[in-house]
């Protein structure tokens, strides 16, 4: 079912910076459609629970102090091959990888700031969207 579909947080780093605009405007331009989209701003918990396959990492408690510092955009988008095209676009993890024009490559700081969350499979992109969302905010 999920397939066609992915999930991304525009983290609270694209928000501070008044690039939420910009960044919906080109994952708009690349042919995504925009199937649920709110403001919202993840708990401790929230984040925790969200990035649980990173706990024993050595950034984890940063990464949850990222992602709770403020407000994000969260959505699920609509596309053909809507997980791969989606990674391809917002580029490498670390932005200084990230190739030209990707949306980190463009608007991300660094490793741990990096602008923009893509699910990584269709399995997770279908558990991130309903962490996020209930059925009928789905359009
Ligand atoms: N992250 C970090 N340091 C690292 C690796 C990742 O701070 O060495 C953060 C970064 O914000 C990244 C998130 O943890 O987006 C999740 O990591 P993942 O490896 O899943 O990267 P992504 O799928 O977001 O490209
Ligand atoms: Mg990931």
């Amino acid at each position: 079912m999920a397939t066609n579909r992915t999930f991304t947080m525009l983290k609270p780093d694209s928000v501070e910076k008044g690039n939420v605009g910009a960044i919906l405007e080109k994952i708009s331009a690349s042919g995504f459609r925009i199937v649920a989209m709110k403001m919202t701003q993840m708990t401790k918990t929230d984040a925790e629970e969200f990035y649980a396959v990173h706990n024993e990492r050595p950034f984890f408690g940063e990464l949850v102090q990222y992602m709770t510092r403020g407000p994000i955009v969260a959505a699920i988008l609509e596309k053909d091959n809507a997980v791969e095209d989606f990674r391809t676009l917002i580029g490498a993890t670390n932005p200084a990888d990230a190739a030209e024009g990707t949306i980190r490559k463009l608007y991300a700081e660094s490793m741990g700031e990096n602008a923009v969350h893509g699910s990584d499979s269709d399995e997770n992109a279908e558990i991130e969207g309903a962490f996020h969302f209930s059925g009928r905010e789905m359009f």
